[in-house]
This record gives C-alpha cells, sequence and structure tokens, in this order.
C-alpha cells in the first residue's frame, strides 16, 4: 500500500476501528452508486468533528489523496477513491438538533436527509430538498452535490436551505461559513462555494439549515395525455395559469410502459401506456381547495384521462408510479446510464422531438422521466 506509514500513524492517533484497513471495509468504500470503483489505503469512519481536522492535517503532511464519503449515492463517480489514499467516511456523524422556534435544523454531514426531514416534521416544520436516494444520502453529500428533487420547482434545491457551514479546509484547519441566522449579506460568500463543489474545497461536518412552515394540506392528481408532446404543452400551460404545484413529475410512455410491466397492472385501465404528468399541491387548506379546481378544470381541458387521490394513502398508491419506473427499466436491459439534463420551460417540445428522432437513429431505449419545471 503507498501511503503504510501515514496510514499507520492515523491509526496510532484515531485507533484501528476508526481507521480501517481490512479488506471488507476497503471495498466497500471502493465505489458509489456509479459502481466505478477504485482501491484504497484506509477507510477513516469518524466518530467527531475534530476527527477530521486530524485526517485532513496529517493527509497534508505525507500528501495522501483524500476521497470524502457521505452514503456514497453519488451517481457520478465522486465518492469512489479514483486516486487511492484514503476514503474519509462521515456516515456515522449523524446528530440531529431542531431549534423549534427559529425553525432551524443544525445537523451533522453524516445525517441522512429522511431522518432530518422527520425529525423537522415532528417540530411542525418542513425542509423541502428531496433526493429520491433520501433515505441512503446524508446532509453533507447532499450539499456537496447541491442535491435537488421532485420539490425542486416550487421550493427549490439544497442550496437555497443552507444557513452556515462549519467543516474543515484541505489543510485541516477548522473553518465556519456565515452563523445561525437568516439574513447574511456581508463579507466573501464562501459557503455557496462550497455547496456544490463536491468535496473539492473542503468538508463539511456540520450545516444549519433552514425549515419553512409544514403545508397543511397536499392533493395529488395523475393525469395521462396523448403523447408526449401534449404531456409538454399542458405542463407549460399549467405554469403559464399561475399556478404553483409543489410537485410536477413527467413520464413518458416508455417510463410508464416499464412500470406498469413492474406492478403488473396499468397505470390507467381506459388510457394503458400513455405518458403522465403526477402533480402534487401543497398549502394552506384554502390555498389546496383553489388550485384544486383549477388543476381539475387544466386536467378536463389537456388530459386524456385524471384521477385525484381521495386519501393519503392512495396518494401513495399514485406515487408507487413514480418510483418503481427507475427500477423497473432493468425489464429492458441488464445495466442503465442515467443522464441528468436541465432544459428551460420553453424548449420542451423541442427536447421531445430531438429525443424521439435520437431513439429511432440509435435503437435504444431511452425512457425519460423527472421533473418538469
Ligand atoms: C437511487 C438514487 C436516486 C437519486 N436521486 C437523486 C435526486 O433525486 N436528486 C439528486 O440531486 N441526486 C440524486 N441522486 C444522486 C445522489 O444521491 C446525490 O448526489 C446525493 O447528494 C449524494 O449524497 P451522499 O451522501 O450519498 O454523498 P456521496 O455519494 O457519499 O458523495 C457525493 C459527493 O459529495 C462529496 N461529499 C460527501 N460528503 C461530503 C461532505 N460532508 N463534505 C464535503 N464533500 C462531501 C463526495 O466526496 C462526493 O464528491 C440519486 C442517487 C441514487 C442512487
Amino acid at each position: 500500500m503507498p501511503y503504510a506509514k501515514p496510514t499507520s500513524l492515523l491509526q496510532h492517533r484515531l485507533g484501528a476501528r476508526v481507521v480501517r484497513t481490512d479488506e471488507a471495509s476497503r471495498f466497500a468504500g471502493s465505489f458509489d452508486g456509479s459502481k466505478i470503483a477504485f482501491d484504497c489505503d484506509a477507510v477513516i469512519r469518524v466518530r467527531k468533528d475534530a476527527d477530521v481536522g486530524v485526517v485532513m492535517d496529517l493527509a497534508n503532511e505525507y500528501c495522501v489523496p483524500v476521497t470524502v464519503r457521505g452514503g456514497g449515492t453519488s451517481l457520478t463517480g465522486s465518492a469512489s477513491p479514483r486516486f487511492g489514499g484514503w476514503v474519509l467516511d462521515l456516515s456515522r456523524l449523524t446528530k440531529v438538533r431542531i431549534e423549534a422556534e427559529a425553525g432551524l435544523a443544525i445537523v451533522q454531514a453524516g445525517a441522512k436527509v429522511g431522518d432530518v426531514q422527520r425529525a423537522a416534521a415532528a417540530a411542525g416544520w418542513f425542509y423541502p430538498p428531496d433526493p429520491s436516494s433520501k433515505e441512503h444520502s446524508t446532509i453533507g453529500g447532499n450539499i456537496a452535490c447541491n442535491a435537488g428533487g421532485m420539490h425542486g420547482g416550487k421550493y427549490g434545491v439544497t442550496r437555497d436551505y443552507v444557513l452556515s457551514l462549519t467543516g474543515y479546509l484541505p489543510t485541516g484547519e477548522r473553518v465556519k461559513w456565515a452563523g445561525e441566522f437568516k439574513k447574511w449579506s456581508a463579507g466573501f460568500n464562501l459557503r455557496d462555494l462550497w455547496i456544490g463543489s463536491e468535496g473539492c474545497l473542503g468538508i463539511v461536518t456540520e450545516a444549519v439549515l433552514k425549515l419553512i412552515p409544514a403545508p397543511a394540506e397536499r392533493w395529488t392528481l395523475l393525469a395521462a395525455f396523448r403523447d408526449e408532446a401534449a404531456a409538454f404543452a399542458a405542463a407549460r400551460a399549467l405554469i403559464a395559469s399561475r399556478l404553483q404545484p409543489a410537485i410536477l413529475e413527467f413520464l413518458d410512455r416508455a417510463s410508464v410502459g416499464c412500470a406498469e410491466q413492474a406492478s403488473g397492472k396499468p397505470v390507467f385501465a381506459e388510457a394503458p401506456k400513455k405518458p403522465v404528468l403526477l402533480l402534487e399541491l401543497a398549502g394552506s387548506s384554502a390555498e389546496v381547495t383553489e388550485q384544486k379546481k383549477a388543476v381539475l378544470a387544466w386536467a378536463e381541458e389537456y388530459a386524456v384521462v385524471s384521477r385525484a387521490a381521495r386519501s393519503r394513502e392512495e396518494a401513495e398508491e399514485l406515487w408507487a408510479v413514480r418510483r418503481k419506473c427507475s427500477p423497473a427499466m432493468f425489464a429492458l436491459g441488464d445495466s442503465k446510464l442515467n443522464e441528468d439534463i436541465v432544459l428551460p420551460l420553453k424548449s420542451y417540445a423541442a427536447f421531445g422531438e430531438f429525443l424521439e428522432k435520437l431513439k429511432k437513429r440509435h435503437r435504444l431505449a431511452m425512457p425519460t422521466f423527472g421533473t418538469s419545471w
């Protein structure tokens, strides 16, 4: 192992239970969600914030490459130890504290996003960023990747909820950017430079997150359309009408086909294998009641068929269509390559046409789904 000396020094400082060099630990740290794998000298499962400083100080002195790791759900290989050295695993730093009065969450980097959401909800607050990986990905990883999710259109992405960051520079020096306050306007904004930097500028160990009041009511509708172009036109019309759904998800025919194959039943018996939009309204009871009327009129005008959930259980069944579609795609082949693209609303129709041509030219299955605003 090329970094045997600093690794044994680190073991001496933090203990062999923290600095793991056994094959099973190194294997577990060798890949992320992309399955791109590289061996490393050690996986360091830190137990406290200060351990990160010790690791970085020694890594800096001996020029050991360090790859930071949260939940390891990255789909780009960014948590795989491309240059060997050490994998710095923060998944044990899991403390979450809610400041209910101020609407803040003070969260260690290894806390799972789903746990933060549940802690916020228990105090009557809402933490909106919700990547589909939220039960496995960590707040530190979400900050490093500026993760988004289905709520992005209305509520924004991780960056919009980070008030301050505490962490370590590659030299091992502890830093804090901004603080536990919502208004911050003085000085260089290094906090936002760190967000989305994928661990290249420093290591986040704690964040203060802004929470917002939890919506009192939610309402879910699933609508099927004649074809993809009709679904895109309907999505544009909905947004142009100033309605702000909390979630607006698009699934093309191929994605719906995969979900139907996985569940063994059509999404809409009246219109099988049609592209769908799945939307959720969220807000005060009065807001949702008002918007519901407008959405039902919109569905009447644009959709072939639509179905509103009458209870949270029914809503969950509708959301299951969305959740199943990605894993269900393995019915089409034994591997898949995910591409995450972002388009201006006005380019949806042109993109749809381009995609159809691309599918024909390459004769490849290209199921397309995602947040449509
Ligand atoms: C099934 C599935 C669904 C997904 N859905 C979404 C989605 O809806 N939206 C979305 O945005 N992403 C999604 N992703 C991608 C991934 O979950 C996110 O990028 C997530 O933010 C990664 O978090 P993590 O804790 O797993 O980080 P890791 O994968 O461990 O690390 C990701 C990157 O962040 C760095 N990093 C991790 N922790 C820290 C830290 N504390 N300080 C500094 N750098 C750090 C790592 O070095 C690496 O570069 C999905 C992935 C999967 C597998």
